[in-house]
């Protein structure tokens, strides 16, 4: 055999020797030796860190919006990532005014809220009416149409404290659709208790949805405290009298963008994992643990991962737009085509960790790539659940939906609530510890996936 021939075939073995995932053991040592570097690695709070100081709050469609996307773009570049770019759409946005309430009688003072995403001003001079106070929204919903003439709802039912966020599902409605359920009934004005599991006098703004088959009316968040004062006055059973101001202005198609960074795959480009958290923010406070934290974590680990090059490309997204809901259907709408090329798309949106319950893609358990990170778990304090992963961030739920795999990595959100949307989201309620192991829970998954060959649809039953 000529030398030239030899040299020849071991080239072609070493690239099929290349072309290979790693082995189920390699696997494993690679996820721990991932998740102990990701354990001492410091990204990810240097990102939110720089993004909570030098930007701050961003709400869609402020002139704070286009500066985060520019951070974004310069933080990527520096970390490393290729192909860095910013994809432009056009999303709703809700820009807050002048905001002021008080109680006229019997017992007049000041109350403390914040108008909700969607509310409609109030007319010049503001409203003031009587309160109709309710424990529940289904006590309001029980309500005959017109039986609120006048009158401004309040529903003030608490929130309660849970490690998954359920407390938070099972109160959203009472923010997202009480306004319309009012409005159908006549109210002219809404009043919801907080979504808050804090007793501050912080209160939580939050987006709501208007009726289509009735006026849209003003709406706004009262702090826990100011819920519980008009609990006390109408329980007094004289009528409650409020005033209420209430400005903002819409704008129903503000730039917005997706800021994207690859760490291109070095064997098979063309598979994708997508991870990343939503850029966007409410405006109360600088948006830390909403979602500073989850573009930081996915962040950290997809670079720390990525920078000696992935078997399978790892992009990121910062999506620009999720708390009006409109970055996930524009990102799902421009990559449409390339949707079965996408391995797995994840959310990083519950606040700053420390993760406690992962939730694998379907019927995946038993696949060496996610026994490998199952083992990387152990000394995490991570419970890997039964159930499979269901939609974890609004952005890839559109994703989700054109059959794309996710997985939960749930971060314990027991305080996540008293922070989420208000004044008191700032940076320095993130345990920089706990952003840590977020980060070394997310870096051992992407490792796993990114150098195996896990095709989390084959594993799926259907
Ligand atoms: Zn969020
Ligand atoms: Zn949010």
């Amino acid at each position: 055999m000529s030398r030239r021939l030899v040299g020849l075939l071991l080239g072609v073995a070493a690239l099929a020797v290349a072309g290979l995932p790693a082995r189920a053991e390699d696997l494993a040592a690679g996820a721990a030796a991932v998740r102990d570097k990701a354990l001492a690695d410091g990204v990810a709070w240097s990102l939110v860190e720089s993004l909570t100081t030098e930007v701050g709050p961003r709400p869609t469609g402020s002139p704070a919006a286009a500066r985060a996307r520019d951070w974004a773009m310069a933080r990527l570049t520096a970390l490393g990532f290729q192909n860095v770019h910013a994809e432009p759409f056009e999303a709703e946005a809700w820009v807050r005014g002048a905001e002021q309430a008080e109680v006229i009688s019997p017992f007049p003072q000041p109350l403390h809220v914040l108008g909700l995403g969607r509310s409609v001003s109030t007319p010049k001079g503001g409203i003031t009416a009587e309160i109709a106070l309710f424990r529940s929204l289904d006590e309001l919903i029980a309500l005959p149409p017109g039986a609120l003439k006048g009158k401004i709802a309040v529903v003030t039912q608490p929130m309660t404290r849970t490690m998954d966020g359920a407390g938070y599902a099972a109160m959203n409605r009472n923010r997202t659709q009480g306004a319309a359920q009012a409005s159908r009934r006549g109210a002219v004005a809404y009043l919801v208790r907080s979504l808050s599991t804090d007793d501050t006098r912080l209160p939580h703004a939050g987006a709501m949805r208007q009726a289509t088959d009735a006026p849209a009316i003003p709406a706004a968040a009262l702090s826990v405290p100011d819920a519980q004062l008009l609990e006390r006055m109408a329980a007094r059973g004289q009528p409650v009298r409020v005033r209420l101001v209430l400005e903002s202005r819409s704008i129903p198609k503000a730039p917005a963008w997706n800021v994207v960074g690859e760490m291109p795959g070095r064997e098979q480009p063309d598979e994708v994992i997508v991870v990343g958290g939503h850029l966007d923010s409410w405006d109360p406070g600088t948006g830390a643990v909403d979602d500073g934290a989850g573009l930081a974590i996915t962040t950290a680990a997809a670079k720390l991962v990525g920078e000696g090059g992935p078997r399978r490309t790892i992009r990121v997204v910062m999506w620009g737009a999720e708390e009006l809901d409109d970055s996930g259907e524009a990102y799902a709408a421009a990559h449409k085509a390339e949707v079965d090329k996408i391995v797995l798309a994840a959310e990083s949106d519950t606040g700053a960790g420390p993760v406690w319950q992962a939730r694998l893609p379907k019927d995946s358990r038993e696949h060496p790539a996610m026994k490998a990170f199952v083992a990387s778990l152990a000394p995490l304090k991570v419970i890997v659940s039964r159930d499979p992963a269901t939609v974890g961030g609004s952005d890839v739920a559109d994703l989700i939906e054109l059959g794309t795999p996710s997985v939960n990595l749930t971060p314990d959100t027991s305080r996540y609530f008293d922070l989420h949307h208000s004044a008191d989201d700032t940076l320095d309620k993130i345990d920089p510890r706990d952003l840590a192991q977020s980060v070394a829970v997310w870096a051992s998954f992407l490792y796993t996936v990114a150098e195996s060959d896990i095709d989390f649809r084959a594993l799926a039953a259907p």
